[in-house]
């Protein structure tokens, strides 16, 4: 099943198959986050009412329609340099263990919003195809069999990062939490029909140009693992957010390096999950 969220609407749940859309109503239940901290029970009759209503009462799914799957995930956990392809590019180090960084929330944004940034702010706005897990119940200290069972979906994501800001500060979360710098969707996929999370193609294109193209099996420690590693740390709610690293091919770090600039389209694509794009706006003030 594909959960997501249609835009300017106070109730957005919606079921997505193939090129259809459908809003899903239920009790008490008016968001994607909603449903995940609602429980087992409550994802079942979804499924169940998922199908109904594409059945019945479908739309065809044209750009705009969309806004971030996600509203407000307690966390947006993130792992730097978790593919060996990616090491290889930038001529660091292999990790030992899994390094974790953090976007704020405020980041988020959806399919077709625009990537935006106050003038002036940074001159370095690059992409990175990311796959996002979202966590669907409360584990900690999860081994790595509790943590695939923890899994509420997956997602594609592009973990937009000014790098003059990132290497200035000598941490990320400024560089990576401005907003609008984290597209999210274009919908969640649980995991019965996404399947082997480490076995998915993942493409970066900027105006059409492709950019990243690689697959998560170039991960240096698997989705499993990186659930596992920071349960053993931190609580992880349902509705938490984990974007697991970028392949090789980002801009800052081509020869030369390419940035984003306003009037660029950038497409992240996730096997499985589908296009998410963005255009790049107009700087904000
Ligand atoms: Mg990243």
């Amino acid at each position: 099943m594909r959960f997501a969220h249609l835009t300017a609407r106070e109730r957005p749940l919606a079921v997505v198959e193939g090129d259809r859309v459908a809003a899903l109503a239920m009790d008490g239940v008016a968001t994607v986050d909603d449903l995940i901290a609602a429980g087992p029970q409550a994802w079942d009759a979804a499924r169940d009412a998922g199908t109904a209503a594409l059945d019945s009462d479908a739309d065809p799914l044209q750009p705009g329609m969309l806004d971030a799957p996600l509203r407000a995930p307690s966390k947006v956990a993130c792992v730097g340099l978790n593919y060996h392809d990616h090491c290889r590019e930038t001529g660091m180090a292999t990790p030992e263990r899994p390094l974790i960084f953090a976007k704020f929330a405020s980041s988020l944004t959806g399919p077709d919003a625009p990537i935006e940034w106050p003038e002036g702010l940074t001159d370095q706005v690059d992409w990175e195809v990311e796959l996002g897990v979202v966590i669907g119940r409360r584990i900690r200290h999860a081994n790595e069999r509790e943590a695939l069972d923890a899994i509420f979906g997956y997602t594609a994501a592009n973990d937009v990062s000014a790098r003059d800001l990132q290497f200035a500060d000598q941490q990320w979360v400024r560089a990576k939490s401005i907003d609008s710098f984290c597209p999210l969707g274009p919908m969640i996929v649980t995991p019965d029909e996404f399947g082997d999370p480490q076995d998915k193609q993942l493409v970066a294109r900027v105006n059409g140009e492709t950019m990243q193209d690689s697959t998560t099996a170039e991960m240096i420690f698997p989705v499993t693992e990186i659930v596992s590693f920071l349960s053993r740390a931190c609580t992880l709610e349902p509705g938490d957010l984990i974007l697991t690293g970028t392949p090789w091919g980002v801009g800052g770090f081509r020869d030369p390096p390419v940035f984003l600039k306003p009037g660029d389209t950038v497409e992240v694509e996730v096997e499985g999950v589908g296009v998410l794009a963005n255009n790049v706006g107009r700087s904000t003030t």
